[in-house]
């Protein structure tokens, strides 16, 4: 036989694939797509994947390297994520080796074995098991701890005590010196399900008819059913029936969607072996799960955005819960949509597809009407809770107290008062948005972005945009005056508010600042689990998938901030977000109450909100949508530059703009035009729009286009990326 050409998958910008010989003296039978060699790249060694073995190469034979070692007996990558990638890597326009390389846990990335490194099991021992459970009273972590290694007979791991328990390393080293815990060496045993299932009430049962008995073949289903309507209810029962088929199942949730509350939850319903795969993991943890998903040991995966190119020999479905978050797009380097791609998996592979939401995006809207998905509607809250009543506060005219109107801070009270909690919701961190002079108008600016500066504990000023700091000013550096004055509310500012107004109550803040300690989240969370009467004040992290029984109060703070933007999703996120945050009220049985604070109350696309119309709000933008040509009605890319040099960006951009003119003349051209904001970082950023009615004309555009601009001059003098279907217009 022929030496074969080996086309490989190396990490790098650039959008090819790279020849290779087979390694010296190794028989070219061994290698199979989806394998690793190490291989030489200009001066480096670089880990790459073999992606196919071809006849011959456009380079001569005689200039083509040998690879080096072969690091894979078996193939890492199986063939059907190899084809789900390079349909990615044509798709978003992005480099086969990053798309390919950049999937990958970073111990294989880097050239690691793949192998699993078992960690220790615990299980109780004998006399732990006989042990009358008030032993333990006095040492509730012990006690917990106690708890779940009961519901693990066959011995827990590291793995499974990190997403339900914190610091649960010295209670358990205690529990062993009293002998009442042993380390096991076995695999790990599935759990049986502890929970028993819910009756479905009558939506669901629809649901899973509509559903029907069979669940091969491809299929996208949209589960749009409100908060609180018990979409989990339907995922788990559909997942149940793919594991008891012998199927795999992942799981795609949102960044902030991941908690240990969600994962206790499948844990306790589902028969089968749970993986995880988030960012919170260390590198042997991602490892070790990654492999287990990928030998078939794990049944289900639960995972955020990147877990979408995991290996499951048996998949049999994809979930994905709150479709219409943005943390499933990844807005840099390879910026792809994992809902988008998800369905492309599903299709490939024939299985169905389920998408979760409340407040569905309107791309999954619109597929919906036009058939390409079926819509499956949960219109009402499970187990009898009723939905909170939405009114609106018109605070036109009105002295707010740090943006608290007095009609809002006396319902704050009012629910208090009657042992309730409160929520209050402001999308801003930090305790002030500007700090002024009162005397000649300075405003603390950062040096490096066009965007104020936000003060932070009040004595330093952060700029969110490049993460720049510096301590607050004394006076103002441009008059000397000493009047400077914090102007605005962010949520440190409102805490302190209602801290003093309410010294009787807790007042938990939970924003990105916050939360930055690992576990310090979920300390918040527990105390909001306790029940007792108190206020919580944050950003969109509140919005996003807790329950909160015991909140009867929601309050936004602003909800005109969407209602002008530049960028025009907007408006369907801010009416997203507004019924997510009024989705965490009034759960349970309590009926809840949500105040919305506007300076205009008549904007007519808050009147479907307030009557929880999703659809109707929805119909409104889609018609907008229609009308102005934008999608979910037409495709967009975005090209993006951005220099310390304005003129290099605008040049490379005016270069790109005559050659789309040139390769691909039926795509509409927009630009370019300076970024909404025009420097970030110290750098000038632009932008240059292509659209086209139709996603082949699009692509088959930019396959043109992509390889020229890697090729033009003005292209290495700035940063530059494509970006197919943004999700962001800046
Ligand atoms: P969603 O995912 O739509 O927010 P969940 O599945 O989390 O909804 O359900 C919301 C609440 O209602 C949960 O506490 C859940 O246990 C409960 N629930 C869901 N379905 C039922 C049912 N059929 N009967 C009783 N309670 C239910
Ligand atoms: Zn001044
Ligand atoms: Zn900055």
């Amino acid at each position: 036989m022929k030496t074969p050409v080996l086309r490989m998958a190396v990490p790098g910008p650039l959008r090819r694939v790279f020849d290779y010989l087979p390694p010296a003296g190794c028989d070219a039978r061994r290698l199979q797509p989806g394998m690793r060699l190490r291989l030489p790249f200009g001066r480096q060694q670089r880990v790459g994947v073999l992606l196919e073995l071809a006849a011959d190469s456009e380079v001569p034979v005689a200039r083509l390297r040998r690879a080096g070692d072969l690091l894979d007996e078996t193939p890492l990558l199986p063939a059907d994520l190899l084809t789900l990638m390079r349909w990615a890597s044509r798709y978003y326009q992005h480099a086969i080796g990053e798309v390919v390389l950049g999937s990958l846990p970073a111990l294989l990335r880097q050239g690691g074995a793949a192998e699993i490194r078992a960690e220790p099991l615990w299980r109780l021992s004998p006399v732990g098991r006989d042990l009358p459970p008030e032993r333990l009273s006095r040492a509730p972590k012990q006690a917990a701890l106690l708890q779940t290694l009961a519901r693990w007979p066959g011995g827990i791991g590291a793995d499974i005590l990190n997403t339900l328990h914190r610091n649960w390393r010295p209670a358990l080293a205690r529990l062993r010196d009293k002998g009442w815990v042993e380390t096991v060496t076995t695999a790990p045993i599935p759990a049986a399900p502890f929970d028993a299932a819910p009756a479905l009430n009558p939506d669901q049962q629809t649901v899973l008819e509509q559903i029907g008995a069979s669940l091969d073949g491809y299929r996208c289903l949209l589960l749009d059913g409100v908060t609180g309507s018990g979409k989990t209810e339907v995922y788990l029962r559909v997942i149940r029936r793919r594991l008891e088929a012998g199927r795999q199942v992942l799981v795609l949730v949102p960044e902030i969607g991941l908690t240990p509350q969600l994962v206790q939850r499948f844990r306790a319903r589902l028969p089968g072996r749970i993986a995880l795969l988030h960012s919170g993991l260390s590198d042997r943890e991602r490892l070790n799960d990654w492999l287990r998903c990928a030998r078939g040991e794990a049944d289900v995966l639960i995972g955020t955005r990147s877990a979408l190119f995991t290996p499951l020999p048996r998949l049999g479905l994809i979930v994905l819960d709150e479709e219409h978050d943005l943390s499933f797009k990844q807005q840099e380097g390879f910026r792809y949509h994992a809902r988008d791609l998800a369905i492309v998996r599903a299709r490939q592979a024939g299985i169905p597809v389920l998408l979760g939401s409340a407040t569905p995006s309107l791309e999954s809207l619109h597929n919906a009407a036009r058939g390409r998905s079926q819509h499956l509607l949960l219109p009402q809250r499970a187990g009898g809770a009723r939905r909170p009543r939405l009114r609106l506060l018109d605070i036109r005219h009105r002295r707010l107290e740090q943006g608290l109107s007095s009609q809002l801070l006396a319902a704050v009270r009012q629910h208090l008062e009657a042992g309730n909690q409160a929520l209050l919701f402001l999308n801003r961190r930090g305790y002030a948005p500007v700090l002024m002079c009162n005397d000649c108008g300075w405003h603390a600016r950062c040096l490096r972005c066009d965007a104020h500066l936000t003060v932070h504990d009040q004595r330093r000023l952060h700029c969110h945009h490049c993460d720049s700091q510096r301590p607050l000013d004394r006076q103002c550096p441009d008059c000397g005056s000493q009047g400077l004055q914090l102007v605005g509310a962010g949520t440190e500012r409102v805490e302190e508010t209602l801290a003093a107004r309410f010294p009787d109550y807790p007042v938990l803040r939970i924003d990105r600042d916050s939360t930055r300690r690992k576990g310090s989240l979920d300390t918040l969370l527990k105390q909001v689990h306790s029940g007792r009467p108190m206020i919580l004040v944050g950003t969109q992290m509140l919005a996003k998938g807790h329950h909160f029984p015991n909140v009867t109060l929601v309050g936004m703070l602003d909800a005109d901030h969407g209602l002008f933007s530049a960028d025009f999703r907007a408006s369907e996120r801010m009416g997203q977000l507004l019924l997510q945050v009024a989705g965490r009220a009034g759960r349970a049985e309590q009926p809840g109450e949500v105040l919305i604070q506007t300076r205009q109350p008549d904007n007519p696309l808050l009147q479907p909100l307030l009557r929880h119309d999703y659809h109707g709000f929805a119909q409104t933008l889609l018609a907008e949508r229609a009308e102005a040509q934008l999608p979910p009605f037409t495709r967009l890319a975005l090209l993006r530059a951005e220099c310390p040099d304005p003129q290099a960006a605008l040049a490379f951009l005016q270069e790109a703009r005559a050659q789309a003119a040139r390769l691909a003349p039926r795509l509409q051209l927009f630009g370019p035009l300076p970024a909404p904001m025009q420097r970030r970082a110290g750098r000038f950023r632009a932008q240059l729009l292509f659209q086209h009615n139709q996603r082949g004309e699009l692509q088959q555009g930019l396959a043109r286009l992509m390889p020229e601009l890697e090729g033009m001059k003005s292209a290495r003098r700035v940063r530059w990326s494509i970006d197919v279907d943004p999700m962001e217009m800046f």
